[in-house]
């Protein structure tokens, strides 16, 4: 518990109309979008919202004279824990340090706050002919801070990359209260030691972002949705890595399996074959309609070899949007199945993931469980999803065991953790299983150079 007189002395840097102390304004900072049942809220004992660096720093500064935990926040829409407070202290929320501070239309960059939604970038850009690709289904909800810190990806990761491919420079508030600039405009820089990959992807351990240069590329002038059923899991998956090795790279590549197919309906009130196995919604985008012409039909050829049973293209941007919106809306649509969802995020070497769904159709078979299985295949991210109720006995056990054997599938076939989540708190006790004692150790010592005390987000990824 802080003290109330070091409240007082943080109220005082960012003012009393910036801090929140009351119970109930605490118990909103206490859990974010993972799975609540598993990760027990946790009030921190304040939470204030700067709007500066300046007010950052000091924070931090102040911080770790008292040794007070601190984590960061954007819109508490991460899926693994990273904001939650589990050892109390500070919240420190910067939603309201959200300012585009410069488009650079020469060099095609822009310079932003971490509270910035990643969807205000994506429009502000489009507005001025420029593209910002990083689309993680959370835009309307997540900040680009959020973003940076989970290297969050999106279904345009199969072309485009994912938000890290995008990140030119950062500011950061180190966990003494100094400032750290690294990277900038320029294209190549090999000055020392590549520090802006560093805190990509750190979840909020290493130190606070309080400003981004992010690349743009030109936008690119036409778009072509494609809805592809097909009548098996397994041919859906391999049709997407085909697709691919024969040169034709998608936008976007978005696998659902029948499960995830039926809860989309169910959503969306309308009804599915019962043939249907699975669905890929696939986006090109090129310069001409010749370019688009030539990669829907070479995928539908490669398609229809891999069992498939409809091709639909959006004719309209009325049936594009509604195709998209669907898509955007699984993730919802699939947790309204059950009591519980517990949807993983592991990523696979593209070409096993005909072997992964063979393993995690097992995994569901052999501890009795539904499985929703989704996502990004163009890039071999899944997002297999335990559909369960908590309540019954027996049933939190079952999910441990069968969460555990997801993970050891993916690193069997090669794969990892995470693709896009990160490791929070929920995936933390098998980063040894992924990462080898030596990569734990290196990681942990970098942890220690840069955070000696541990006050920044204790008690995620390791
Ligand atoms: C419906 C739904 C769909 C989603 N879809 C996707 C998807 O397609 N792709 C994807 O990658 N993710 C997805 N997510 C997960 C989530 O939206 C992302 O992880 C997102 O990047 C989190 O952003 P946020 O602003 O909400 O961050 P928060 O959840 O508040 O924080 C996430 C982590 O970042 C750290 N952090 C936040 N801001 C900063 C900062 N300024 N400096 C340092 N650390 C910071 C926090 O400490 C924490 O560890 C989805 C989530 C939901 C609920």
């Amino acid at each position: 518990m802080m003290d109330k007189k070091v409240i007082d002395e943080f109220s005082q840097i960012v003012g009393p109309n910036n801090i929140l102390i009351e119970d109930l304004d605490l118990f909103t900072y206490s859990y974010d979008a993972s799975f609540l049942p598993l990760i027990p809220a946790t009030k921190p004992d304040l939470v204030m919202k700067p709007h500066s660096t300046q007010e950052v720093a000091r924070i931090m500064e102040l911080a770790n004279i008292y040794r007070i935990p601190v984590v960061a926040r954007g819109l508490g829409s991460g899926r693994t824990g990273g904001s939650v407070p589990v050892n109390g202290g500070l919240v420190l929320c910067l939603d309201e340090m959200n300012k585009i501070l410069e488009f650079d239309g020469e060099n095609l960059t822009i310079t932003v706050e971490p509270g910035v939604k990643t969807q205000d970038i994506y429009l502000y850009c489009a507005q001025r002919g420029l593209f910002y690709p990083p689309d993680p289904s959370s835009l309307k909800h997540s900040t680009i801070g959020g973003n940076i810190a989970e290297n969050a990806g999106g279904p345009r990761a199969v072309k485009y990359g994912v938000t890290g491919n995008y990140v030119m420079g950062l500011e950061v508030v180190l966990a003494d209260g100094s400032v750290l600039q690294t990277g900038g405009k320029m294209i190549k820089n090999v000055t020392g030691y590549d520090l802006t990959r560093l805190f990509v992807g750190s979840e909020g351990t290493l130190g606070v972002i309080t400003q981004a240069i992010l690349k743009l590329i030109p936008m690119p002038k036409r778009w072509r949705t494609v809805q592809v059923l097909f009548d098996s899991l397994e041919g859906a998956c391999a049709a997407v890595s085909r697709a691919i090795k024969s040169g034709t790279i998608p936008v976007a590549a978005e696998l659902m399996d029948q499960i995830s197919l039926q809860a989309v309906a169910k959503f969306g009130n309308f009804s599915l074959d019962p043939n249907v196995k699975a669905g890929i919604i696939f986006e090109f985008d090129g310069d001409s309609e010749t370019s688009l012409e030539e990669q829907t039909g070479g995928v539908q050829k490669i398609c229809a070899e891999y069992g498939s049973i409809q091709f639909r293209i959006a004719m309209t941007q009325e049936e594009e949007t509604e195709l998209w919106s669907l898509r955007r809306g699984l993730s919802s649509a699939v947790a309204a199945l059950a009591p519980n969802r517990i949807a993983e995020d592991i990523s696979v070497p593209r070409n096993a993931l005909p072997e992964i769904v063979k393993r995690l159709r097992a995994i569901a078979v052999k501890y009795d469980l539904q499985m929703a299985i989704y996502g990004h295949a163009g890039d071999g991210n899944l997002h297999p999803s335990l559909l369960v109720d908590l309540s019954l006995p027996g049933e939190k056990e079952k999910v441990d065991l069968a969460v555990g054997e997801i993970f050891r599938a993916a690193l069997a076939v090669g794969g990892t953790l995470s693709g896009e989540h990160g490791i929070g708190i929920t995936k933390k006790e098998y980063i040894t299983d992924a990462l080898g004692e030596t990569g734990v150790a290196t990681i942990r010592s970098i942890k220690k150079a840069l955070d000696p005390s541990g006050i920044l987000n204790p008690g995620k990824i390791f």
